[in-house]
């Protein structure tokens, strides 16, 4: 039943493997500016919470952060609610106010751009919450009663939009992998932070990424749900794990040998993670990017090393996706970590799916997908990860920073 997703809320757990401090290393003779990672978490005047993250070399002091508004509307008055589906046991989001929300005064400036409706001034990497969330903290109970047949919960969780750099153009794939490491960083704080957050048992950032995936603002930015209960995918992945464990064997370690074994499918592969087009891939071109090491679950259990390494096979992974077809390559990225709340053998990995089949071609979720729940492939998962595999660049070296 609907009303068992919701169990009471549970400590904030200690990482479960912590990652041995194996330092940074790019190679011989180079040498690395250190950075420290500063936080500035205020308050919007409409109750929303605004963090900076700002990176200086230590002993200098970062600009300091005092300004949480820029155009502040009304706060929330009414929450998202769940809506218990008893044919599927699935929850969906309902966040039907979102259409009657104040709407703020029109704007021609990008609203994530310095002195834009969210974000008042100059920034390195920020993240707020949603103006439009799909859960909201401390959500209040919704008006519709709920029933044994269909269970009504208020949608109390966090989405946050995460802004990776206050230049407008550009996309993640041009961000240098300096940039993206530190964002390697904030997800991290921000996973950590948000499953502190007590109706919380599911941390997922994701970026959605180009006008075919519906995504209306230009600027660089990615989002992260905090959810109330684990999302379905991601908890049918674990009961999958959960299977095999009993049989004594992690499926992510069994994936990721049977991968560099077979080798036809593997995009990347550098010392700590492993990119393959999957074996059972659903769009042409999807991508999975695993952390090899046991044990590395969720982004707070990344050594430094894999840090650095996730931030360069992310940034190889999206500039060969836009040298595919030529142009700025749209797509879905998503993360998977273990939910604070589970215990299973789990890999942390990061998904790619990507709308486009050919370069004139979109993927449409029509009936076979949408209604049956079954996905057709036009493609070989080998053959497009040669394709993959043989654009450059061949490699991307590792941040040239090291965040202590
Ligand atoms: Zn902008
Ligand atoms: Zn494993
Ligand atoms: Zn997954």
């Amino acid at each position: 039943m609907g009303g068992t997703l919701l169990p009471p809320p549970r400590a904030f757990p200690t990482p479960r493997v912590r990652a041995p401090n194996t330092g940074h290393t790019v190679g011989e003779g180079v040498a690395l500016t250190d950075l420290t990672m500063h936080k500035t978490a205020l308050t919007k005047r409409d109750g929303r919470y605004i963090t900076y993250y700002d990176f200086a070399p230590p002993g200098q002091v970062p600009p300091a952060r005092t300004e949480a508004d820029s155009l502040t509307g009304d706060p929330l008055t009414k929450g998202p609610e769940l809506r218990w589906n008893p044919l599927l046991g699935e929850w969906t989001i309902v966040a039907g106010y979102r259409m009657d929300r104040p709407q703020l005064p029109r704007q021609d400036k990008c609203p994530l751009c310095p002195g834009g409706a969210e974000i008042p001034s100059s920034f390195e990497i920020v993240s707020f919450d949603n103006r439009f969330p799909g859960f909201v903290r401390g959500a209040e109970k919704p008006d519709m009663p709920s029933t044994e047949l269909y269970p009504v919960e208020a949608g109390r969780g966090v989405c946050e939009v995460l802004v990776y750099t206050e230049a407008h153009t550009g996309s993640f794939a041009e961000l240098p992998t300096e940039v993206i490491y530190r964002l390697v960083h904030v997800w991290t704080d921000r996973t950590r932070d948000l499953s502190g957050v007590p109706e919380v048992r599911c941390v997922y950032p994701f970026e959605n990424k180009g006008r075919e995936i519906g995504v209306t603002l230009d600027h660089p930015h990615g989002q992260i749900y905090a959810f109330p209960y684990i999302p379905p995918r991601i908890e049918r992945e674990l009961g999958q794990t959960i299977t095999a464990e009993r049989r004594g064997s992690c499926l992510f370690c069994d994936i990721i040998e049977r991968e560099l074994h077979d080798h036809v499918r593997v995009v990347a592969q550098s010392d700590h993670f492993l990119a393959v087009v999957p074996f059972y891939a659903r769009y042409p071109y999807e991508v999975h990017l695993y952390a090899r090491r046991h044990g590395c679950a969720w982004l707070p259990d990344l050594s430094s090393d894999e840090q650095a390494d996730l931030a360069r096979t992310l940034k190889l992974i999206t500039a060969r996706y836009d040298r595919l077809f030529g142009f700025s390559f749209p797509y879905m990225m998503v993360m998977h970590q273990l939910p604070a709340s589970a215990s299973a053998c789990w890999h942390y990995h990061v998904e790619f799916y990507p709308p486009y089949r050919s370069a004139e071609k979109l993927k449409y979720l029509a009936s076979v997908e949408s209604g049956a729940g079954s996905f057709l492939m036009d493609e070989y998962p080998e053959r497009t990860a040669q394709r993959l595999r043989d654009l450059e660049p061949a490699d991307v070296p590792a941040p040239a920073v090291r965040v202590r």
